[in-house]
């Protein structure tokens, strides 16, 4: 995407702002639909070719505007079906999106910020510290990177991609006017027309934007919890000690509530051996979890350099999730997808330059490896299978 032109970027638009561009211009508001049509279902980016929109519109849309898209500069596919592609943003650093392929779901994970600064102990993206947020047509350029590829430009595009998690780099809901246009734009019929079910905010428990959210949007809520008590959870996700467990706890309630329909959060756990998954974590968390209506999903920790932390045995990791359905938790373990082409849960390769200097700070060598996002994070809501 152009650093440099003042022309209006229509990928960047909500549908809302998308009539707000075509009455600004004199056109009538069913314009706005043809043209989120075109661009999200067709993947056409040249007006020409948009015959259903009059000479003389044409030529005033190209004037003023452009469908300017993110550069690709890597795809892989993995045996397992899952996809990657990494994206150029200007300014330098680059960001990963994957596509996980399973059953009758297809789950993509997207990233809305380079890097993160929230800095939680266990999380590469944390560790490279924080570029700047993504914009809406970054954030959105993901889904219609992963769409298109499965159609020639200028046909009608499969419904390949049935979930989008925003799972990978950065805290969604500290981008949040981004994220919610874009998914305003995943959910709507004229483009990616998901299911609000199916399109899954994930957030370390940035309280009072979780009561934003339920306020102009209703998508499925993933909670990072990974701790069951405060102490532990200060450690491990420094926000923590702003927003503690009651207070990110009866938040998600307030979000769900705000809901119209009957739905569960999803609560994630990134176990890592002997830090969170001994028995008296499993029998905190059970009790902790009673107060939510949830889903608990079991991350097995994702080594990278110098982390620190070791991934779980599969013994421990059973013997978690065996306590947790005892107590009578709905409870999931996520799998591990796609590491013959390194993009796992932790083996994505972006690159931020970062600006806070934490990755410095955070030793030379992880620097060099300062190339992780930990976005994998699939199972995204209701219909995740149980285990
Ligand atoms: N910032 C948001 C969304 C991105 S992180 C959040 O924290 O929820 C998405 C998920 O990946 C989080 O649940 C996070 O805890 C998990 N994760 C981060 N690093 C990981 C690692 N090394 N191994 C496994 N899961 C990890
Ligand atoms: Fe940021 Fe999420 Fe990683 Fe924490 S787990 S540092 S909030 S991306």
């Amino acid at each position: 995407m152009s650093d440099v032109s003042t022309k209006t970027n229509l990928l960047s638009l909500s549908p809302a702002k998308m009539e707000e561009f075509f009455l600004s211009i004199g056109e009538k508001k069913f314009r706005a639909q043809q043209m989120l049509k075109w661009i999200h279902q067709y993947g056409e980016s040249d007006f020409e070719k948009m015959t259903n929109m009059g000479k003389a519109l044409r030529a005033k849309l190209a004037d003023i505007s452009e469908i300017a898209l993110p550069e690709v500069v890597y795809e892989d596919i993995s045996k397992d079906g899952t996809r990657k592609w990494v994206m150029r943003m200007p300014g330098g650093s680059s960001i990963e999106t994957v596509y996980i392929p399973e059953n009758e779901r297809g789950t993509l994970c997207v990233s809305s910020q380079i890097g993160c600064a929230l800095d939680c102990s266990f999380c590469s993206t944390g560790k490279q510290g924080f570029n700047r947020d993504l914009s809406v047509a970054e954030i959105i350029g993901q889904v219609y990177v992963a769409a298109m590829s499965f159609h020639e430009p200028g046909e009608r595009r499969e419904r390949r991609i049935t979930n989008v998690v925003m799972m990978g780099m950065g805290e969604p809901l500290l981008n949040f006017d981004n994220v919610v246009d874009s998914m305003q734009l995943m959910m709507d019929d004229n483009a990616y027309g998901l299911s609000k079910r199916r399109v899954t905010l994930s957030t370390s428990g940035v309280v009072p934007m979780m009561d934003k959210l339920g306020d102009v949007i209703d998508v499925s809520l993933a909670v990072s919890l990974h701790a069951p008590n405060d102490a532990l959870r200060n450690e491990l996700v420094p926000i923590n000690k702003k927003y503690p467990l009651a207070e990110l706890i009866a938040a998600t309630n307030r979000y769900l509530k705000k809901l119209p329909d009957k739905r569960k959060a999803t609560i994630e756990y990134t176990m890592m051996d002997g830090v969170n998954d001994e028995m008296e974590h499993a029998h905190e968390l059970a009790e902790l979890m009673k107060q939510v209506p949830c889903k608990i999903n079991l991350i097995p920790f994702n080594p990278f350099p110098n982390s620190g932390y070791r991934r779980p045995s599969n013994n421990r990791v059973y013997r978690f999730r065996d306590y947790l359905i005892s107590q009578g938790h709905v409870v999931t373990i996520r799998s591990t997808r796609g590491d013959d082409i390194d993009a796992a849960c932790g083996q994505l390769v972006g690159n931020v330059e970062d600006r806070t200097r934490r990755s410095q700070k955070y030793s030379e060598s992880a620097k060099a490896n300062a190339t992780r996002i930990d976005a994998v994070q699939i199972d995204n809501e209701q219909d995740g299978r149980s285990v």
